[in-house]
């Protein structure tokens, strides 16, 4: 099976019913872009910048900048989605001045430290302006909380689209600006995200967590970690439904996205597009390859009326069953 999965990872992923889904690949480290084009990934859907970050937490714009270069030119034509920074939470460091805090994940985090850090949240924009030269790109802002965080940090960008063509750099080829849905007050609102905005992606890790109340790394609560709790799938309901009527794409770049047994549940949502680490990409389109979209919506359907996550999640693995 392994070797029939991994001959047919470069095809589309459409079901049987004719629905494409774009499965896209997770990555946090350049050096990760070569088995990442051989995953038959079509695009990176998520790209965390932390990890670059902790290399050399005070790199120059230069560096990030070459950094970011090479993952886009690795994988251009197909576009790389970056996240901006989004530490805090769990990835806390001195050089951002943040101290500890009671409820990390309630507290400075993602967006809220890049507005809080604006020279630093400055750099990284100019920096993926200038690899967005070689190449087109997403760039996505993480823990967005209300629309006008989003509005903030587009006037920054648009202050360094400005300052760098000034400069005489290269114009960017393409820049398409998100969203990250993983808070419920994001989901709430989505209508009014996505209008200014060209995708959303959304985080279940933390929108499970969120929604829920649930730490996502407390092993005392991790039975009641539920991704198909249906106030999640509500809220995920919710996101696709603003999204398409704004008309703009929307992705899902949690680990849900890559766990076969939910992929039914997102398909009857209306997800048309996943990113996932490149080790599950032959596996995920494998498993869409064989289920039916029609059939997907109507488990969403039938499960409307259930409130309890393993009687949902037990019909949507009788779909998942049949795959292998
Ligand atoms: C998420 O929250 O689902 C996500 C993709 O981001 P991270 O796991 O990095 O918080
Ligand atoms: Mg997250």
């Amino acid at each position: 099976l392994e070797d029939a999965l991994h001959a047919t990872r470069h095809q589309p992923a459409v079901t049987t019913d004719g629905f494409k889904v774009q499965v896209c690949a997770n990555a946090e480290f350049v050096e990760e872009m070569g088995d990442i084009r051989d995953s038959g990934a079509a695009h990176v859907g998520l790209f965390r910048t932390e990890f670059l970050y902790m290399e050399d937490p005070a790199g120059t714009e230069d560096w990030l900048a070459e950094s970011y270069t090479r993952a886009v030119k690795a994988i251009a034509p197909g576009h790389v989605t970056f996240r901006t920074l989004d530490i805090g939470g769990d990835k806390v460091d001195d050089q951002i001045g943040a101290e500890e805090e009671p409820n990390p994940f309630l507290g400075w985090r993602g967006i809220r430290v890049s507005l809080g850090r604006k020279q630093m949240f400055r750099r990284q924009l100019r920096a993926l302006l200038r690899a967005a030269a070689h190449g087109p790109i997403g760039i996505m802002f993480p823990m967005v909380c209300d629309v006008g965080e989003v509005r903030a940090a587009k006037e920054l960008l648009a202050e360094c689209a400005q300052e760098l063509s000034e400069e005489g750099y290269p114009p960017p080829k393409q820049v398409d600006i998100g969203a990250m849905i993983e808070i419920p007050s994001a989901a709430l609102t989505a209508d009014l995200i996505a209008a200014e905005v060209d995708f959303f992606s959304l985080g279940t890790n933390d929108l499970v967590q969120y929604t829920l109340a649930v730490d996502r790394l407390n092993e005392r609560v991790a039975d009641l970690y539920s991704p198909t709790h249906p106030a999640v799938l509500r809220l995920i309901g919710l996101t696709v439904e603003a999204a398409r009527r704004a008309g703009i794409r929307v992705c899902i770049c949690g680990e849900m996205a890559a766990d076969v047994e939910v992929l039914p549940l997102l398909l009857g949502l209306g997800l048309d597009e996943l990113s996932v680490s490149a080790g599950q990409i032959s596996r995920v389109k494998h498993a869409i390859r064989r289920l039916n979209a029609a059939e997907c919506a109507k488990i969403v359907e039938d499960c409307r009326h259930l409130g309890c996550p393993k009687m949902i999640l037990e019909r949507s693995r009788a779909i998942a069953q049949r795959l292998y």
